[in-house]
């Protein structure tokens, strides 16, 4: 009757979906109750992309079952979220890898440049208030400066055009492509080694002309990137950290 889906499982991502807080054992946790016209059964995720718990259910189960489940799973739930990987804020001395290489997040307030790289440290100035900020909007930057060129490389290869890159903050998905070539990343991938980058990128450039996964969609991302399924289990192994950054 239940389904308990672990992290990253299950997928249902339409529907309306319904943020708020709850107590479970003692303690505030994040819920997001989500309305699923394809969900036969109640169900619980840990999204992993923050602290939430997520609850699905099916277009006519009454919420108060949908709560009760929660209730009733409230060890799991628990349990889950402490098995998350730890939260790493932008704070003076907090270590994230820029391209999968492990780097220090420096404050410099009184350094001319907004943002400097100095090797393995990336040093930021201007107001203590502003710096976690600073370095977020650099590290967007950074994903574009990196992956524009990429994805322009590769749709050369088959003869595609990328007619725009957007960088945003995804929480469900790495990339995606939207007709006309207009392509979307999440910066969280300069946070990846950049194989794991290639991929992504070669990924939703064969989109460009392959809307589908069809067999003929992986051969056009085989000609594109080196070894997708290391990109991909990478993806699915490391994933859930890359998201708790900042
Ligand atoms: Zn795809």
């Amino acid at each position: 009757m239940f389904a308990l889906a672990g992290q990253g499982a299950g997928g249902y991502q339409e529907g309306m979906a319904d943020n708020r807080t709850i107590e479970l054992g003692g303690r505030e946790v994040a819920l997001v109750v989500r309305r699923s016209k394809q969900a036969r059964r109640l169900a619980l995720r840990i999204p992993g992309h923050d602290d939430s718990v997520e609850l699905v259910l099916p277009a006519r189960a009454p919420e108060s079952d949908g709560l009760a489940f929660l209730q009733s799973r409230a060890g799991w739930v628990l349990e889950r979220l402490d098995r998350l990987p730890r939260r790493i804020p932008f704070v003076h001395g907090a270590e994230l890898p820029l391209g999968g290489t492990p780097h220090t997040l420096l404050f410099f307030p009184g350094m001319r440049a907004p943002v400097t790289l100095a090797g393995p440290e990336i040093l930021v100035s201007g107001r203590p208030e502003h710096m976690a900020r600073r370095a977020g909007d650099w590290l967007r930057a950074e994903a574009k400066r990196r992956i524009a060129p990429l994805a322009d490389e590769k749709a050369a290869v088959i003869g595609a055009r990328v007619a725009r890159v957007t960088i945003r903050d995804q929480k469900s998905r790495w990339g995606s492509c939207a007709p006309g070539g207009r392509l979307s990343f999440s910066w969280r991938l300069v946070l990846a080694p950049p194989s794991v980058m290639d991929y992504v990128v070669a990924h939703e450039v064969a989109h460009i002309a392959e809307a589908n996964h069809s067999p003929a969609f992986w051969r056009v991302v085989d000609r594109l990137t080196a070894d997708r399924r290391a990109g991909r289990a990478w993806l699915r192994r490391h994933g859930v950290q890359l998201h708790r950054y900042g």
